[in-house]
């Protein structure tokens, strides 16, 4: 009898660490998904600016894609995606404190009779 309760209290728990896991995954899966997308609309905000008068970087007047890229949904997210790199960055300079870092590595490198440049 205490044996039948510890083996379905044991393989309930057991279930519920592989649904943990498996909506784990799908969470990971769904915020890749969403960086990726949010990269694509950051890309596309880039080659679409209001420039004044209703007129578009991409030389459009009334350019649909800005008023997609205008949401409130997009900015929060392309805003938010531009704080986590300026975080990463930020961390990685924190490890390699160098201020002139991507300077010293291009002086070190070295142009090959090709003309491919290579860090040394
Ligand atoms: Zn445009």
């Amino acid at each position: 009898m205490v044996t039948e309760h510890f083996s379905a209290a044991r393989d309930s728990a057991e279930k519920a660490y592989a649904d943990r896991d498996r909506y784990r995954e799908k969470m990971h899966a769904a915020y890749g998904s969403r960086e990726v997308a949010v990269r694509r609309l950051r890309a596309l905000s880039r080659l679409h600016e209001p420039l004044g008068n209703g007129v578009c970087l991409c030389k459009k007047r009334g350019c649909e894609s800005l008023v997609i890229l205008d949401t409130p949904w997009v900015r929060d997210m392309v805003s938010k995606l531009d704080a986590i790199e300026a975080q990463r960055e930020a961390e990685l300079r924190a490890v390699d404190p160098r201020d002139d870092w991507s300077i010293v590595a291009w002086d070190d490198g070295q142009v090959t009779s090709e003309g491919q440049t290579w860090i040394a």
